[in-house]
């Protein structure tokens, strides 16, 4: 899952940037409009966090663009203190949610995921393959009711493999997911968490196989 962080206080998007990460999130910021329009039009994202108050307009320029062409891209609205009628505003030009700061990461997250898995979005909450079960919403992945423990990178591939099972996914989507712009990726990078990944699945006897399709990809199917 890839974010779009748009906050002009440095701080406080490395703070949530951080926190994301951590969470299982590719992010990547902006710190005003223009650069936001730039990382749209480069990237397709899962989710945008938009401060409304930014040194080259309005947060909800954005969002009614975004909402005029169609987009149902989840929106989380940062507001300041007690600026209810920003909130009033945000969620009447199609924000699906509000965080009013100063908030706790751990709120922004949770607020995040509940994004994530509404009805309208494409995502479910249990993803399953043969003996295999990932829980999207407490990052568990368990085989056969047996819990086993992942890296949050590692959790994010196979989270994108999950979604779509029986399909090869192209590397370069793998990657986008999972890495921002700014991240260094050694060339064999999704080789060497591939590799992990396959040895736990392996190890927990879970009943997928893992596929390397030279050239394009990896597909991860029922072994059964
Ligand atoms: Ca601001």
């Amino acid at each position: 899952m890839r974010l779009l962080v748009v906050e002009d206080e440095p701080d406080l998007l490395v703070l949530m940037s951080r926190a994301l990460e951590r969470g299982g999130f590719a992010v990547d910021g902006a710190p005003d409009l223009a650069q936001a329009d730039l990382h749209l039009g480069l990237a397709s994202y899962d989710a945008l966090i938009l401060d409304l108050n930014l040194p080259d307009g309005d947060g909800l320029s954005l969002l009614r663009r975004l909402r005029a062409r169609g987009s149902r891209l989840p929106i989380l609205v940062l507001t300041a203190r007690d600026a209810l009628e920003d909130r009033v505003i945000g969620l009447d030009a199609g924000a699906d949610d509000y965080l009013v700061k100063p908030f706790h990461t751990v709120e922004l997250i949770a607020r995040i995921r509940a994004l994530l898995r509404r009805p309208d979005a494409v995502l479910g909450v249990v993803l399953e393959l043969g003996n295999l079960v990932l829980e999207t919403t407490t990052r568990q992945a368990s085989v056969a009711g047996v819990d086993i423990s992942l890296s949050v990178r590692e959790m994010a591939l196979l989270e994108q493999l999950l979604r779509r099972q029986g399909n090869v996914v192209p590397r370069e989507m793998l990657e986008a997911g999972l890495y921002s712009f700014d991240s260094e990726i050694g060339s064999n990078a999704m080789e060497v968490l591939v590799h992990r990944l396959r040895r736990k699945l392996a190890d927990s006897r879970a009943s997928v196989c893992l596929h390397t399709v030279r050239g394009v990809g990896y597909l991860l199917a029922d072994a059964r």
